[in-house]
Order: structure tokens, then sequence, then C-alpha cells
């Protein structure tokens, strides 16, 4: 009896040490602890009250309740205590306060290395994928350096010097139907992008594996997703198949439900609300994807909260009296939901521009002082 005991724990050692995630074929045996890959999503204008109202539109249910440690962020500007987009993505992308509007530099105008420049240092991967134009702010922090985020042409002229290698998002025009005339797509094919667009379906792309992929979903902006955009989830899919098989030192994935944020803006709880379904399903391919490779930290957080959403009296599963009290962005402060090796970084009340810094300290990296 003892013997077979000792043959199926022998058995059970041998299978489950083959079963782990440790990176052998790389030559490396990383700690459990660190991750390889980085997904970082941002729900545009998700304050609790957004997570909310999703998850009560979702049988009660939200995929963020696979996240095991939470946070809140302080969201203030350098020069505002209501942040946008552009001040927020920044202090994410860069890890500086900056003025409203800013995309990838200081206060001071000045261009900030952000963490895909870091990235791709380590010989990462980097990509986004959202659901406003590649152009728009958020996106922007992660790859431009412009003074202001509504110069959507430099932004997109800036794209060709970030060594991204996918983004998937609408803006079209801005590569080229440009004011300027200059059509840029000729430029990035040269830098090795295949270019695609809504044209061909996710399934159907054939991307030779030294090539890297833009992909626009929309000639401007992308339609809200009650209008037939379905793109979010299946995207996000493709982007972490793509960069898994291609970098072999892991990756960094920017993932936006860009328009959650519109709904506020145009308080529209419907809208809202639709956004906040659509996000889900993406965090559910993105939870999936993470599980199953066991080396993935998944950071969910929102630039800031839009609208002033409350929840009110009166309100039944699936149909919720939500009253705004706000068109635009408020200042409570936003929580940050983390899962996967790295995640217990993340817990605490803390500034925005502190996922930076604990993204990389997940990561292992060194944290200098000047960054
Ligand atoms: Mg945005
Ligand atoms: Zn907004």
């Amino acid at each position: 009896m003892n013997k077979i005991a000792a043959v199926l724990l022998v058995f059970f050692l041998f299978g489950s040490c083959r079963s782990s995630k440790v990176d052998f074929e790389n030559g490396t045996s990383r700690s459990s602890k660190k991750p390889i890959n980085v997904i970082f999503v941002i729900g545009d204008g998700m304050g609790l009250t957004q997570v909310t109202a999703g998850m009560l539109n979702n049988f009660n249910k939200i995929e963020l309740e696979k996240c095991t440690t939470i946070g809140l962020i302080k969201t203030h500007a350098a020069d505002d205590l209501i942040t946008d987009s552009a001040a927020g993505a920044t202090a994410f992308a860069t890890g500086k306060k900056t003025y409203l509007g800013a995309i990838g530099v200081n206060s001071d105008t000045l261009s900030v290395k952000n963490i895909f420049d870091k990235a791709k240092k380590k010989d990462m991967g980097t990509g986004v994928v959202v659901t406003s134009e590649i152009t728009h702010a958020t996106p922007a922090a992660f790859f431009a350096h412009e003074d202001y985020r509504l110069n959507y042409e430099n932004i997109a002229q800036d794209f060709l010097s970030s060594d991204m290698d996918i983004a998937i998002g609408g803006g079209l025009k801005y590569f080229r139907d440009r004011r300027d005339k200059k059509n840029l797509l000729p430029k990035l094919e040269k830098k090795g992008y295949l270019i695609r667009n809504w044209q061909t379906e996710f399934h159907k792309l054939q991307v030779p594996q030294d090539q890297k992929l833009i992909y626009f979903t929309a000639l401007d902006q992308p339609k809200r997703r009650s209008k037939g955009r379905v793109y979010l989830p299946k995207a996000t899919e493709f982007a972490m198949n793509f960069l898994q098989e291609r970098s072999k030192s892991g990756f960094m994935l920017m993932v936006e439900g860009s328009q959650i944020d519109w709904g506020g803006h145009a308080n529209n709880g419907q809208y809202v609300i639709d956004e906040m379904l659509d996000f889900n399903e993406t965090l559910k391919k993105i939870f999936d994807f993470a599980e199953k490779d066991g080396h993935t930290l998944v950071v969910v957080t929102a630039d800031h909260e839009t609208g002033g959403l409350a929840i009110k009296r009166g309100s039944e599963l699936h149909n919720l009296n939500l009253k705004f009290s706000s068109g635009g962005h408020t200042g409570t402060m936003i929580p940050v939901f983390a899962y996967g090796p790295g995640a217990e970084y993340f817990g605490g009340i803390y500034d925005n521009t502190e996922i930076f810094n604990k993204i990389q300290q997940a990561l292992g990296w060194k944290k200098n002082k000047d960054q």
C-alpha cells in the first residue's frame, strides 16, 4: 500500500511540476509572484456607480468579482481637482500629474517617458485596443507627446515613432485624410505595419510574424455598442493572442472601454449600461486569458467618474432609476481592481500616478527617482 502511495505521490508531484506555468522555453524560471504580461484596463468615466449599474444589469454579477485586490485612486490633475482623460491617462502612462488636456507631457509641456517606452526597452510587446479613436486622449497618452489633446493629426504623427506592436480603434482619418494632406499610411507600412480596417473580420486577419498591426474600426469615432459596435471583446482577445505569440519577453496591453464616459457626458443611463456590459464581456475574455496563462497581471480602473451618477430609490434589477448630477467629470475617488501575479501591489489609497510605479514594482523593474 505504502509503495503505491509513494508512486502516486511521485506521479502527482511530477504531474504538478509539468503543469506549472514556469517559462522553461525561454530558459528562465520566473518567480510565480512576478507577472510576465500586464493588461491595463481603463473604463473611461467608470466610477463605482457605473460599475454597480453594469452589475445590476447583469443579474447582480460582474467579472471584477474575480479580482483579489481592490484599491482607490485620487484622480486630481496638477491644475484642477477635477481631471480629464488626457491628464488622467498621462498620470497612468508616465507617473506625472499634469494639466488638463496634456498628452504625455508634464506641466511645463515637456515630453515624459511613458510605460510603453520602458516596456519596449525590456523587449516587451505593446498595444492598445479602444472604442474611441486611436488618437483620442486615453490611448494617446501611451504613445504621444502633445501639449493639447485635440491635436489629433500631431498625435497620429507621434504614433509613427512609438514602435507599438498592435493598435485597434477608430480614427483612420487622422492618419489618411488629413488637413495637412500628408498620408501616414505608407509610412506606417514602411515601419512594418500591416494596415487593415473594419472590412476584415478579426478571424480572417493573417498577420505575418514579423509584422505589426494597426486595425482601424472606424473612419472617426467608433459607433456606440447599442448602434452595432461589437468588436471590443473580440479585438481584445485578438490582441492578447497576437502579442503572446510574438513577444518572448511578455507584453503590455492597454484596453479601454472609451464610451462609458460618453454615456455619462450625454447623461444617458442606458448608454452607460450598454457600454458597461460590453466592458464586462471584454473583462471576461481578459480574465479567461489571464487565468489560463498564469503570468498575467490585470489591473482595471478608470481615469475619473463622469456624470455624477446615482442609483436612486425605486430601482430594480435590470430596471434602474439612474440620475446624473453633472454633464462633466467628477472628483470622486476611483476603484482599482487587480488580478493575477503582482495584484497585491494595488491595494490601499494612493494617487493615480502610483499606478505607473506599481506596475513597475510588480514587474520587478528597478524604480529610478528621476522617472
Ligand atoms: Mg478615453
Ligand atoms: Zn469625459
